[in-house]
C-alpha cells in the first residue's frame, strides 16, 4: 500500500506516515511505503507509477498530511473515480473528513473530504485493523495514549516529482511527548474584529482556546503525556547513522528541556553516538530552564553533540497580539529568552545553534487581522531595539493561517453567524483577508 503525503523534497523524515507504513508492514503484513509528493509533480507520471505499483494488488491508497494542497485533493478524487479505496489519516483527519459545520446554511464553507475519501482514520495507527481497509463512509477513531506504536522503518520513504525517488532521511524525529503540553492550558480571550471591519457592526467576541489560538494540531490531539525514557532511547537507537553517528533528529516535545540532560546522559551510558538534536521549543521552557542550560550544553560539548533551537514560536513582538494568539508569553519573556541564547552562544559557540544563519527558523506571524498602525509600530520598534533582525527574525514572516478546525475557525464562524459578512475559503484554510460580500 502507498501512503501519500505532501513533501518538500528536503531529506527529513515524516514520522507519523512512516510509523503507519511500518505498522502496516510489521503488524498487518501489508507491504507499505510512504510517497511524498512534491509541489512540482507530474500527475501523468504519478498516475502511471500508481498503475504499475498496484498491478495485482488491493487498490487501497492512504493519504496523510495533505497540508491543504488542492492538487493532492484533486488526485484523491481521480483515484477514487478509478475505483481505488481512499483513506485519510494523519493530523486533523476527523475534521478534514467532516468539514465545517452548517455548510447548508453557509455554502461557501469547506464541505470536507468525505466526497473523495472512503474513510478517515483519526488517532494513532495502533487502532487500525485489516478490515478497516474495506471501510466505506466511515470515520474510524482510536484514542491517543502515551503508549503508542513507535517503530519506524526509516528506509520506507520516497518522493515523487517525475519519478519515484528513494529519500535518504538525514533529519529524523524522536517522539518525547504525545501532543503539546501547552494544549492543556484553557483560557478565554477577548478578540476585537479584524481591523478592516472596524467600521462595520462586528462584535468583539470572547473565545475559549486550548493552547495557542491558531494551532490546529494541539486542538486535534490534546496532550497525553511523556513517552517513557527507555522508549525514547529505543527510538534514538533505531535512527540511521552516517559515519558512525546517529543522524540529527528533532525531539518532538514543546517542553523538551526537562528531558534533554537525561537523554544525553543515557545515550552516553549506552554508547549511542549522536550528532545533533533539534528542539522545537517554547519561550517559557527556555526561560524556566535558563539556569540548567549551561550544564546541559557543557555535557553536549563533552559528547560533541550540537543542540539546535530550530524553531521557537516567538510569533510576535507585540503584547496585544501575543495575547490574541493565547501564546502565554510576553515581549519581556521573549527578550529574556533571546538574551539567554545570545549569552550561551558566546560561551558554547558551534555547540549551540539558534540563529537564522545556522538554519533555525523561528515563528513570526504577520500579517494578522489585528495589524493596526500601533501594533505594526510596536512590533517594528521592538525588532529594532532588541536587534531581532540580526539573529532571530526569519527571512519571511508567515501570514496568520486559519485552519477551519482551529479555535480561530470558530471565531470566524461566530462573526459569520452574527453578521452578513462571509470570509473566503481555500481548501481547508479560511481567508480572513478575503471578504466574499461587502455587506452594503
Ligand atoms: S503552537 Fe506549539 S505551543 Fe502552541 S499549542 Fe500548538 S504545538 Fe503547542
Amino acid at each position: 500500500m502507498i501512503i501519500f503525503t505532501h513533501h518538500t523534497g528536503e531529506p527529513h523524515g515524516i514520522l507519523g506516515a512512516q510509523v503507519a507504513a511500518t505498522f502496516f508492514e510489521r503488524k498487518l503484513s501489508i507491504p507499505s511505503i510512504v510517497v511524498g509528493i512534491k509541489r512540482d509533480f507530474s500527475k501523468e507520471h504519478l498516475l502511471r507509477f500508481i498503475d504499475e505499483y498496484y498491478a495485482g494488488k488491493d487498490t487501497v491508497v492512504a493519504f496523510s498530511h495533505l497540508c491543504g494542497r488542492k492538487d493532492l485533493i484533486a488526485l484523491v478524487g481521480e483515484l477514487k473515480q478509478q475505483g481505488f479505496t481512499t483513506i485519510l489519516g494523519g493530523p486533523q483527519a476527523r475534521q478534514d473528513y467532516r468539514g465545517e459545520p452548517s455548510t447548508d446554511a453557509y455554502p461557501h464553507r469547506f464541505k470536507g473530504l468525505h466526497s473523495v475519501m472512503d474513510a478517515a482514520f483519526q488517532g494513532p495507527i495502533d487502532g487500525f485493523r485489516s478490515d478497516h481497509l474495506r471501510a466505506r463512509g466511515n470515520l474510524l477513531e482510536h484514542p491517543w495514549t502515551k503508549d503508542i506504536f513507535l517503530e519506524v522503518d526509516w528506509s520506507n520513504l520516497y518522493t515523487f516529482s517525475n519519478a519515484l525517488t528513494k529519500l535518504e532521511v538525514r533529519l529524523g524525529q524522536v517522539l518525547n511527548a504525545v501532543g503539546c503540553p501547552y494544549a492543556s492550558k484553557a483560557q478565554t480571550v477577548t478578540l476585537p474584529p479584524p481591523v478592516m471591519l472596524r467600521e462595520r457592526d462586528v462584535p468583539t467576541l470572547d473565545i475559549r482556546s486550548e493552547g495557542c489560538i491558531f494551532c490546529d494540531v494541539s486542538r486535534d490531539k490534546g496532550y497525553h503525556g511523556l513517552i517513557e525514557g527507555d522508549r525514547v532511547i529505543a527510538q534514538v537507537r533505531r535512527l540511521p547513522e552516517v559515519e558512525g553517528r546517529k543522524i540529527p533528529f528533532e525531539l518532538i516535545d514543546e517542553y523538551p528541556l526537562r528531558s534533554l540532560g537525561r537523554l544525553l546522559k543515557e545515550t552516553e551510558r549506552q554508547r549511542i553516538v549522536l550528532s545533533q538534536i533539534n528542539l522545537v521549543c517554547r519561550v517559557d521552557d527556555i526561560n524556566a530552564h535558563a539556569s540548567d542550560l549551561a550544564d546541559i550544553l557543557s555535557l553536549a560539548r563533552s559528547l560533541n553533540v550540537k543542540i539546535m533551537f530550530s524553531s521557537i514560536g516567538f510569533e510576535s513582538f507585540n503584547d496585544r497580539l501575543l495575547e490574541y494568539f493565547c501564546k502565554g508569553i510576553t515581549v519581556a519573556d521573549i527578550i529574556r529568552c533571546v538574551e539567554t541564547l545570545r549569552r550561551l552562544k558566546d560561551r558554547f559557540g558551534s555547540i549551540l545553534l539558534y540563529r537564522r544563519d545556522e538554519g533555525a527558523n523561528h515563528g513570526f506571524i504577520r500579517p494578522t487581522p489585528w495589524d493596526d498602525p500601533e501594533a505594526i509600530r510596536e512590533n517594528d520598534t521592538n525588532i529594532f531595539l532588541h536587534r531581532f533582525f540580526e539573529d532571530i527574525l526569519p527571512e519571511h514572516s508567515t501570514p496568520l493561517i486559519i485552519h477551519h478546525a482551529s479555535t480561530l475557525g470558530d471565531w470566524i464562524r461566530q462573526i459569520e453567524s452574527t453578521t452578513d459578512i462571509r470570509f473566503g475559503r481555500d481548501g481547508t484554510w479560511i481567508e480572513w483577508w478575503n471578504l466574499l460580500n461587502h455587506g452594503g
